[in-house]
C-alpha cells in the first residue's frame, strides 16, 4: 500500500436521505446509534501509535455526519472537534447540507462549528455532495451564503463541494451557482474548477469543487438494479481507514476486520496483509 492514510469516523448510520445508491446503506429507518464518544477518543490516539505516514485529516462521516445537532445533542460534535484539534488533527464532516434549508438549524449548527474552529485555531472542512441524486440545493445554497455572508463563520469554515463526473452534476452544480445569484453573491470558475465565491464587498472564500469521481460501483441500488454510487479504488495515493459505531474497521472500503477488544495498530496490520494477499 502506497500513500498515506487518513481515518475516518462513521459516527452513525442515521441519514435523514434515503438514497438508494447509498453505498453505505444509510437511512433514516437506521437507529442512530452513535459511536460513544470515549471510543471516537480512543481511536483518534490510538491512531498517532500506527507506522504509516498519517494524514492529519481526519473525517467525521455517516450517514448524516452532523446527526447528533438534529437529535438535540450540542456537544458531541464539538467534543469530538476538540479531541482532532488536541492532537493537531484537521477536521472534515461530511455531510448532506439538507439541514441548511430550515433557519434555525442551520444557525445553531454554523455556529457551533465555527466556535469549534476558533477554539482549535485551525479551519473546518464541510464536505457536501453536489449531484444528480441528493436533492438538497436550497439547503447548500444557504449554508454556503450564510458562510460568505458572515464576518464570523468565514475565517473558520471552508466549503467542499463533491460529485461525479457526470452531465447531471455538471448540471446541478450550476443551478447552485445561479441559486447563489439569488442569494446576491458573486462567483467564478477558476481554471481547476473550484469557485471564488464572494460578496460585493470583495470578501469570500475558495469552494472547492470535487467533480470527477468516477462512478464504477453499486450501492444498496444493486439489489433492484436503480443506479449506481461510489468506491474508492485500493492503492489511491489517498488510503482511508474507516471506523463505524459496530466495531468494523474497514480499509480502503473493501477490507474489514472486527476491532472490538484490539489495539487500532494490531487491526492495520492485519488489514495491510490482506492487502498483500491480494497483491494490491
Ligand atoms: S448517499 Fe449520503 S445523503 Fe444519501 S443516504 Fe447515503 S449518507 Fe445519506
Amino acid at each position: 500500500m502506497y500513500g498515506v492514510l487518513t481515518l475516518s469516523l462513521k459516527i452513525t448510520n442515521w441519514c435523514d436521505l434515503n438514497c438508494a445508491h447509498c453505498c453505505e446503506c444509510s437511512g433514516a429507518n437506521n437507529p442512530t446509534n452513535f459511536m460513544p464518544l470515549t471510543r471516537a477518543e480512543q481511536y483518534i490516539s490510538e491512531f498517532q501509535e500506527i507506522p504509516y505516514h498519517i494524514m492529519q485529516h481526519y473525517t467525521i462521516s455517516g450517514g448524516e455526519g452532523l446527526a447528533p445537532y438534529q437529535f438535540g445533542n450540542l456537544e458531541y460534535i464539538p467534543t469530538l472537534l476538540s479531541c482532532i484539534y488536541k492532537i493537531g488533527g484537521i477536521p472534515t464532516i461530511k455531510t448532506n447540507g439538507v439541514w441548511g434549508e430550515r433557519y434555525n438549524t442551520r444557525t445553531e449548527i454554523l455556529k457551533s462549528l465555527a466556535g469549534s474552529a476558533y477554539f482549535g485555531n485551525k479551519l473546518l472542512t464541510l464536505d457536501i455532495s453536489v449531484d444528480e441524486f441528493h436533492n438538497n440545493l436550497k439547503g447548500v445554497a444557504n449554508i454556503v451564503a450564510d458562510v460568505v455572508q458572515s464576518d464570523y463563520l468565514l475565517p473558520a469554515i471552508r466549503i467542499c463541494l463533491v460529485g461525479f463526473n457526470t452531465d447531471g452534476t455538471r448540471r446541478n452544480m450550476e443551478k447552485l451557482r445561479t441559486q447563489l445569484d439569488d442569494r446576491e453573491l458573486h462567483s467564478e470558475i477558476l481554471p481547476n474548477h473550484d469557485w471564488a465565491v464572494y460578496r460585493d464587498d470583495g470578501k469570500g472564500m475558495r469552494v472547492v469543487v470535487d467533480d470527477e469521481q468516477e462512478v464504477h460501483d453499486l450501492g444498496r441500488a444493486k439489489q433492484n438494479n436503480v443506479y449506481t454510487a461510489t468506491g474508492k479504488p485500493v492503492g489511491a495515493y489517498v488510503n482511508c481507514l474507516s471506523i463505524d459505531s459496530n466495531y468494523l474497521a474497514t480499509l480502503n472500503y473493501l477490507y474489514t476486520e472486527q476491532i472490538a477488544g484490539r489495539k487500532l495498530k494490531d487491526v492495520m496490520n492485519s488489514l495491510l496483509r490482506q492487502i498483500e494477499q491480494n497483491g494490491k
